[in-house]
């Protein structure tokens, strides 16, 4: 067990990162963060931050001399760094199982390889692979590279093999999966936290609508039939002891004519999993602190239900947003990173409402979002009419 007062690394500084210090602090324990931006989120609260790359060798050899354990809050840290790391100290997760969840073929295979149910994809190269995948994936389909795509960066809807085409060529050479674009019921996430010893915690299966292909709105708990929860946190599960996964792992589902589909994994604390601060006995961020350090995982335990609400840099284009708007309601919590640019599409912080019933979270929140000048993305209909209907 690691105990407080000893110092952890972090790779990686942004609002996740900074979620975890925090987290990390509040237990006692100090912080040192690697990021190259001078004003990353989490150096606000770390102890300490090293503003180099990732992959600085003096900053690596820094965090091995110094921090008892180290971790990460992005799956774009290089698992090379992770690994090499891991030689010197506590490094969770591992190199290899962050290694699977930044490449989507590595993910794709996984899946395959473990029974786990996902959509018809395809692996594309060159345009020498178009015939074989338009065998395997109908059109219209998804383009979507295989490594350093988030938020819906890297890819590209395709309606025509011309259109493939036109895409590959715009990321020449780049190695992409191609997936049958499906018609998504609703998307869901687990979060679970997995320690060293195998014990698992599951926290509720959480409802997502994006917007732009950004998280918008999560629900949780998930409306969706019990027998359907159980099942994705059996999933989830699985994909944890099958990857031998030791940390907090966040996996994304599609449920596709009432049957769940694997989207994705992230290994690492998920912005779907923002309202466990504030609406469960312990947060996915604390669990991550716990697990790096050996300590028993926390009760993922829900107590309200919540609905977050992601802050994009877009309603700060007329200035400060209206916070009164927020925190007039007695059940609102409001979470801001600290970053000083406002950019269209970039995440500022969020809203997580806890009110019991469900409903009146819904409407709370639903009310916040129109106050705040935050456009109607799908997500704000969609979970009213849902609650309606
Ligand atoms: P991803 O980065 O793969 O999670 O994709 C971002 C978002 O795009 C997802 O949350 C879905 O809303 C949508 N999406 C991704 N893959 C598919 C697919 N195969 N079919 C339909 N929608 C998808």
């Amino acid at each position: 067990m690691i105990l407080p007062g000893a110092t952890l690394g972090l790779l990686g500084g942004g609002q996740l990162g900074r979620m975890f210090t925090v987290a990390a602090r509040t237990l006692g324990y100090r912080v040192t963060v690697v990021d190259p931006d001078p004003h990353a989120p989490a150096a606000e609260f770390a102890t300490k931050h090293l503003a180099t790359a990732y992959t600085d060798p003096a900053s690596l050899d820094e965090l091995a001399a110094t921090c008892a354990a180290v971790t990460t809050e992005f799956e774009n840290a290089p698992a090379a760094a992770l690994d090499a790391l891991a030689h010197r100290t506590v490094v969770r997760p591992s190199g290899a199982s962050v290694a699977i969840a930044q490449d989507r073929r590595r993910e794709k295979e996984f899946f395959a390889a473990n029974g786990f149910p996902t959509g018809p994809f395809a692996f594309i190269e060159s345009s020498a692979d178009i015939d074989k995948a338009l065998a395997k994936v109908k059109l219209p389909a998804l383009l979507k590279t295989a490594r350093f795509g988030y938020d819906g960066k890297g890819q590209a809807r395709v309606n025509t093999r011309e259109e493939l085409e036109s895409a590959l060529g715009e990321w020449k050479g780049v190695p992409c999966v191609l997936e049958e674009f499906l018609v998504l019921e609703l998307e869901i996430s687990v979060v679970l936290a997995r320690g060293a010893d195998g014990a698992v915690a599951v926290f509720a299966v959480a409802e997502n609508s994006h917007a732009r292909g950004i998280l918008d709105v999560t629900i949780a708990p998930a409306r969706i039939p019990p027998g359907l929860a159980a099942q994705a946190t059996a999933l989830a599960t699985r994909i944890a002891q099958g990857l031998e996964y030791v940390g907090v792992l966040a996996v994304e589902m599609f449920i596709v004519g009432g049957r769940l589909l694997m989207n994705e994994i992230a290994p690492r604390p998920h912005n779907s999993g923002h309202y466990t601060i504030d609406a469960c006995r312990t947060s996915q961020f604390e669990q991550q602190v716990r697990v790096l350090c050996g300590l028993p995982l926390g009760d993922p335990s829900q107590h309200t239900p919540a609905v977050m609400v992601n802050l994009l840099g877009d309603i700060w284009s007329a200035g400060e947003p209206r916070w009164e708007a927020v925190l007039g309601h007695p059940g609102a919590h409001l979470h801001l990173y600290g970053k000083r640019e406002a950019r269209p599409g970039r995440k500022m912080g969020h809203v997580t409402v806890c009110e019991d019933p469900a409903t009146r979270a819904i409407d709370v929140a639903m009310d916040i979002r129109t106050a705040l000048g935050i456009g109607e993305g799908e997500s704000a209909p969609a979970a009213r009419s849902i609650q309606r209907g």
